[in-house]
């Protein structure tokens, strides 16, 4: 039978898992045979039955100790970051002890104790108004006020405050339970992804009193510097105290010797050495950096618990490989411990811990990381800021392409439309710049230059703003930054995943800055090249929107030439980033209109810049708008109707290779054809880009290899894969788009009511940040399934925003597909899911 409780010391077979993390650590500390005091522990199974109503067997529980012990109870949640009420101390105080402890340690500390219990009582655990013990909180104690207090706590509950330690006990434990049920327990707990029916436990341990005429007291040790890892004795301790106290208190003295005052190492030095002696045969065993509680009764070193150190998640990291590299723990174990969270905190700046934050409105967390700057409305704006180095936060409704240099020049974006895969949302991830979309809470007034908040307060342009793009928060005014850390620990941990992970890496890059990026947090190659990033840039907008405007397929060709050369030098760059990695380019794919004006001003440059009638720029402008550009002319209808621009791009990938290889790189491109909903679509491209090939070929001389694929984004093509595996050699699934038509659900409008949708669990995620397993990925199995029967040796892979998504990367590996691909700044993060993926096989 599994016992309810039991004492610390037993011998007894029992199930330890019952007992929670905090308990565990208790047990092991016993069995080296560390100086703990006597503690009985309440099981899991145990709390789950009182919460149904079974009666706490305090009588039982206190059997165990002596008469005049006192006690404090403490939460042991199944996992350690699942939090858990605060410690309640010297539980069984009552007016006899309280005699006893006058003679024992003398009359200050007595009252001092006794009156502190009575308030974290009636306070904590009775929820009787703070308010009413005015008169006795933060003054000298003394006597009277005690008196005071339990005629306080009588008035209020109507009987006398309990002198039964039972009664106590049962008192405190239930509180306790209570506070762990807590809604705001439950939602910390689930931020830590605990399940509704997380368990918790509690230990009862006797008090050691940390008062006494020979030198008592209590202090925190940890091992290592909390913020970079580093090994360094940091904590306090406090003569006369008890808890924390020494953390809180200003006389409290340093642990090792340190130049601002005085330490334990200098006051106590055997007792210093026996603290580090224990402290470092505990990290050997638990195989982890602790934060020890400790107790100096009457000269004598007690350890009254043993949590992870505290640690930022550069020190986390850096724990491990240390960990490792003293041999105590393998590369595995060190890889399965870090979740993904971490990485993603390391890689971006982030908001400090000690920042004290208002919040004015919350988004959708797009991009992670923090950002604070002045508030501007336009990419001009953010340009113009930037050369006096002034760092700002671009605003708008959503960005489009035409804001893509803007965001080169802004610390953060946010936008009050969109979802996890607009516009603004994916170009920021790809920049490794913190966004926020969907805030709409939030009123921009474009005309006036301002938001309004939700309570109505306004903030202009140039005003000070925050966003943290892990969370979604929107924070008023400047704050302090922590900077991210690419450091050597780091790189070695990476270096141990990637060993692990079967999977491969790629990155969605466009530009030879984010190919670098990518390369250099390990990516294994390109899995999207969106080439038309390539054409927002000043010198070649121009000659794309001549393109545009031309009347007939030659003058188009005219237009096209220009851009030739400068495609051709991109993808040069990029090859020479990847040598001997593959580099998959996706040939273009945006509706035309997206390079257009806007703004009449910008029609009246662009009608000077091209010699034509403003008339002619608002007609074209006009027929080349769509009501939903997502589903128009775009991606493969735009290769068929206009071939020569797929042509152009497909001559430029081909020139590069050939000069990528007489410069002796190992490069076989990727070509990739966006929005392919049927087979002949795929054919007609594919013998355009053959004829563009043998034509390169001849002129040059040289032979080369390529490989032609197609994007799989509509449904129809995961329903015809079968068809189209048999013309391609690989298929690549554009999820973001994939997850719109299937759900029937716009990409930039979604935020409109995801939050709610998913808060009501009509979703239980937003399928835009985590792959739809049971629809999306029915497509995805389906298309392996029909794809892969055709084309045995076909390739399979996901290049969608899900792609740097670890729930996502798990249904990848089942899947048994070759790659995921995603923005450069998510690799690590995609490496370390694909770890775990195998080391949780
Ligand atoms: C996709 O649709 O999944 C994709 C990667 O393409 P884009 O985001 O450029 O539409
Ligand atoms: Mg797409």
């Amino acid at each position: 039978m599994v016992k309810d409780y039991i004492h610390l010391n037993s011998q007894c077979e029992v199930k330890r898992t019952n007992f929670g993390a905090r308990a565990r650590r208790l047990f092991l500390l016993k069995a080296m045979d560390m100086p703990v005091p006597r503690a009985v522990l309440l099981s899991i199974d145990a709390v789950k039955k009182i919460q149904t109503g079974r009666k706490i067997d305090t009588g039982g529980i206190l059997d165990v100790f002596n008469e005049e012990d006192i006690f404090s109870v403490r939460a042991s949640p199944e996992h350690w970051d699942w939090g858990g009420p605060q410690t309640i101390l010297n539980v069984g105080l009552n007016n006899n002890k309280f005699a006893d402890l006058k003679i024992k340690l003398g009359e200050t500390e007595a009252i001092s104790l006794y009156l502190r219990f009575i308030l974290s009582f009636s306070i904590d655990i009775m929820r009787i108004d703070e308010q009413l013990f005015e008169s006795v909180i933060s003054k000298r104690p003394t006597e009277a006020m005690i008196t005071t207090a339990l005629n306080v706590y009588e008035e209020e509950m109507s009987s006398p405050f309990p002198q039964s330690p039972n009664d106590q006990l049962e008192q405190v434990l239930k509180s306790m339970i209570r506070a762990w049920n807590g809604t705001t327990a439950r939602i910390l707990r689930k931020a830590h992804n605990a399940p509704e029916d997380a368990g918790v436990a509690f230990i009862i341990q006797r008090m050691v009193m940390g008062f006494g005429k020979l030198e008592s007291g209590s202090g925190v040790a940890q091992f290592i510097n909390p913020i970079d890892g580093s090994k360094k004795v940091t904590g306090r301790y406090l003569s006369q105290s008890q808890g924390r106290d020494a953390l809180e208190r200003k006389n409290s003295l340093f642990l090792t010797k340190d130049k601002r005052g005085r330490s334990l190492e200098e006051h106590m030095p055997k007792i210093f050495e026996e603290l580090c002696k224990f402290g470092s045969e505990v990290r050997v065993k638990t195989k982890d950096e602790l934060e020890l509680d400790f107790t100096i009764d009457g000269e004598k070193l007690w350890l009254l618990d043993a949590a992870p150190a505290r640690r930022s998640a550069q020190a986390a990291i850096k724990v491990l490989v240390d960990l490792v590299e003293e041999g105590i723990i393998d590369k595995n174990n060190a890889v399965k411990r870090v979740e993904p969270r971490i990485i993603t905190e390391l890689l971006h700046p982030q908001l400090s811990p000690l920042a004290k934050l208002q919040v004015i409105c919350r988004g959708v967390a797009a991009s992670p990381g923090a950002a604070t700057g002045q508030i501007v409305f336009s990419s001009k704006m953010a340009q113009k800021l930037a050369l006096k180095e002034k760092p700002t936060i671009l605003v708008k409704l959503e960005t489009g392409p035409e804001d893509i240099r803007g965001m080169h020049f802004t610390k953060g974006v946010l936008t009050e439309r969109g979802g996890m895969t607009s516009h603004a949302a994916v170009t920021a991830r790809g920049l490794g710049l913190p966004c926020i979309v969907g805030a709409n809470a939030l009123k921009i007034n474009f005309k006036e230059k301002h938001i309004t908040t939700h309570s109505g307060k306004i903030f202009n342009e140039l005003d000070f703003i925050t966003i943290d793009g892990t969370s979604g928060r929107v924070i008023s005014g400047k704050t302090d930054l922590l900077e991210p850390t690419f450091n050597d620990s780091l790189k070695t941990f990476l270096k141990w995943a990637e060993q692990i992970a079967k999977i491969d890496i790629r990155a969605n890059a466009d530009t030879p800055n984010d190919v670098t990026i990518a390369r250099n947090f390990g990516a294994k190659g390109i899995g999207l090249c969106r080439t038309e990033q390539m054409f927002f840039e000043d010198d070649r907008l121009l000659a794309m929107r001549e393109m545009i405007f031309a009347d007939s397929n030659k003058e188009r060709k005219v237009a096209l030439e220009q851009l030739l050369p400068m495609q051709r030098a991109d993808f040069m760059k990029i090859f020479k980033i990847m040598d001997g990695f593959p580099v998959c380019i996706r040939l273009f794919d945006p509706p035309l209109h997206e390079f257009l004006p806007r703004e009449r001003q910008e029609m009246l440059e662009l009608a000077e810049a091209l010699d034509l009638s403003v008339g002619k720029i608002i007609d074209r402008t006009k027929e080349l708008s769509e009501f939903n550009p997502m589903l128009g002319m775009r991606g493969v209808r735009l290769g068929i109707t206009l071939p020569e621009i797929y042509e152009m791009q497909a001559r430029a990938i081909f020139e590069a290779t050939v000069t990528a290889q007489k410069a002796g790189m190992l490069i076989v491109p990727e070509i990739m054809i966006p929005l392919v909903s049927a087979q002949k679509e795929v054919e007609l491209i594919r013998s355009n880009i053959e004829a563009t090939a043998s034509a390169v070929k001849t002129e040059t001389g040289t032979e080369f290899n390529y490989k032609y694929g197609v994007m799989v984004e509509t449904p129809r093509a995961a329903l015809r894969a079968g068809d189209i595996a048999k013309s391609s050699s690989f298929l690549s699934f554009g999820t973001n788009d994939l997850t719109q038509m299937t759900y029937g659900l716009s990409r930039d409008d979604a935020s409109r009511f995801m939050r709610d949708y998913v808060a009501k669990e009509v979703f239980s995620e937003d399928p835009f940040r985590t792959l739809d397993k049971d629809g999306v990925g029915e497509l995805l199995l389906l298309a392996r399934d029909r794809g892969r029967a055709q084309n045995p040796t076909l390739s399979l892979s996901v290049c969608g925003e899900h792609g740097g998504d670890p729930t996502s990367i798990k249904f990848c590996c089942e899947a048994g597909f070759n790659y995921v691909s995603c923005s450069s700044f998510r690799v690590p993060i995609a490496i370390l899911a694909a770890a775990h993926y195998e080391l949780g096989k």
